[in-house]
């Protein structure tokens, strides 16, 4: 049987009640599931209104980096790195992780903050280190650099595949116990009394004292269900996957090139990934297009080949589409609901959850086991920061970050 198969209900009796019900099976939920489920953490259900990855997971475009300009983004991103280096060890898989080394290219005005930042980033163990435009162009022959003053290069930096870390998560939870109910869902949470009891599905209910949302860009609605307001916005975002021309060097580095505002990575030895910077807010994630638009592709295609100019004669071969879920400050909510004991957020990665989801998974089990992020403080990340006036600012952020 296939692990995304509804095997069981709520109303079966060993998911009608658990200790900590997980909603969503995204990179998120399922590395939440698999690292409590490691600590033998009780009855844990996980549950899906679709299936695993079928949200911004399935359809990311999975650069992993380690530059931050904030360091427990940094952390995170180190502590997941490991874990992706050692797929096998973790969840007993191959994993799709791919070295290719990854360039971060900032505004000129900014050259000053990456020094700080790449200082920053050393500090805590990254293998990063600053390159000149004469090594850039001899890692990469095909960027045109004339603009780079500086540039920061993590070789041991690259990519890897979203729905393949969900499903490999949520299989190694399965197999320690974990319960996946897919196509069930969560319709609103139960609180009584300032604490949660559990949680109503479109397949009855599931009573237990820990809920855990990982809903990604559908966690706004389903807190104002209950009153309870999150700031998280939609953004709709489109990719554009390109056929190498000929000449062109195949698996390359990734990059965040501000001065194009796009990213972009090889895709194996004969494709090239572009994403964009920007995109549109208010995207309902059940119905946003499913195929790029020409428009779309053409203008990231075009703002890339500034930076790649053989890109300019490279095939379309296809476009992808996805939903950001945005926080003002551009990082996620982590943490327990204020007024609501019991009640977690674990959403708002804003573009950038699937580097860092597999120490997510472990800081949320360390939250919710033993009261707060042990490997990461991920206290700053608490969902009430913006009401108590505190959201995140990294001492050199950049103007994009
Ligand atoms: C186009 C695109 C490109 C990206 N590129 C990168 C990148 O290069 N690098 C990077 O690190 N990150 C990137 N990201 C971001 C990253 O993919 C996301 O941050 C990450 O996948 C979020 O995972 P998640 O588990 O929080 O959310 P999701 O994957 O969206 O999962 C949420 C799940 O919750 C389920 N759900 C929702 N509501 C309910 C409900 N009421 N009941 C039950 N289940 C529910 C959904 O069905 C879904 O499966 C990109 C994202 C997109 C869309």
């Amino acid at each position: 049987m296939s692990p995304d198969s509804r095997t069981s209900s709520p109303n079966d009796a060993r998911t009608r009640t658990a200790d900590i019900v997980i909603l969503g099976a995204g990179v998120m939920g399922a590395s939440i599931a698999f690292h409590l489920a490691k600590r033998r953490a009780g009855r844990i259900v996980v549950i899906d209104k679709g299936h695993v990855a079928q949200g911004g997971s399935g359809r990311s475009s999975a650069l992993v980096r380690m530059h931050y300009s904030y360091a427990p983004e940094v952390q995170l991103a180190l502590v997941s790195l490991r874990m992706f280096e050692h797929w096998r060890d973790t969840v007993g898989e191959e994993g799709d992780f791919r070295r290719t080394g990854f360039v971060r290219i900032v505004h000129p005005g900014e050259t000053e903050r990456l020094k700080q930042n790449v200082k920053m980033q050393r500090k805590l163990g990254v293998n990063v280190k600053l390159i000149d435009r004469v090594e850039l162009k001899a890692l990469e022959p095909d960027w045109a650099v004339d603009d780079v003053e500086l540039a920061a290069y993590e070789p041991d930096s690259g990519y890897g595949d979203g729905a393949g870390v969900a499903n490999d998560f949520l299989t190694r939870a399965r197999e320690l116990g974990v319960a996946y109910l897919s196509k069930t869902g969560a319709l609103e949470f139960l609180v009584e009394a300032g604490r949660v009891s559990g949680i109503s599905t479109d397949h009855g209910g599931i009573t237990a004292p820990v809920v855990v949302s990982a809903t990604g860009p559908w966690t706004g609605p389903l807190f104002q269900r209950v009153g309870i307001d999150l700031p998280i916005e939609t953004e709709y975002h489109q990719v554009a996957i390109l056929k190498n021309v000929p000449d062109m060097k195949g698996g390359g580095c990734a990059c965040i090139d501000s001065v194009s505002a796009t990213y972009f990575r090889s895709d194996a030895q004969d494709k090239f990934l572009i994403g964009d910077f920007y995109g549109q807010r208010g995207a309902d994630p059940d119905h946003f297009p499913q195929r790029a638009s020409d428009d779309g592709l053409e203008e990231i295609i075009e703002r890339a080949s500034r930076r790649v100019p053989k890109l300019e004669n490279a095939e379309v071969m296809r476009g992808v589409t996805g939903i950001y879920d945005m926080t003002p400050d551009s990082r996620p909510l982590l943490g327990e609901i204020s007024g609501v004991a019991g009640l977690y957020v674990c959403a708002g990665f804003s573009g950038m959850g699937f580097k860092i989801s597999p120490a997510i998974g472990l800081v949320m089990s360390e939250l919710l086991l033993d009261g707060r992020g042990k490997t990461v403080d991920i206290s700053s990340f608490c969902p009430g920061r913006f009401a108590a006036g505190k959201p995140i600012k990294a001492e050199f952020e950049y103007k994009d970050d």
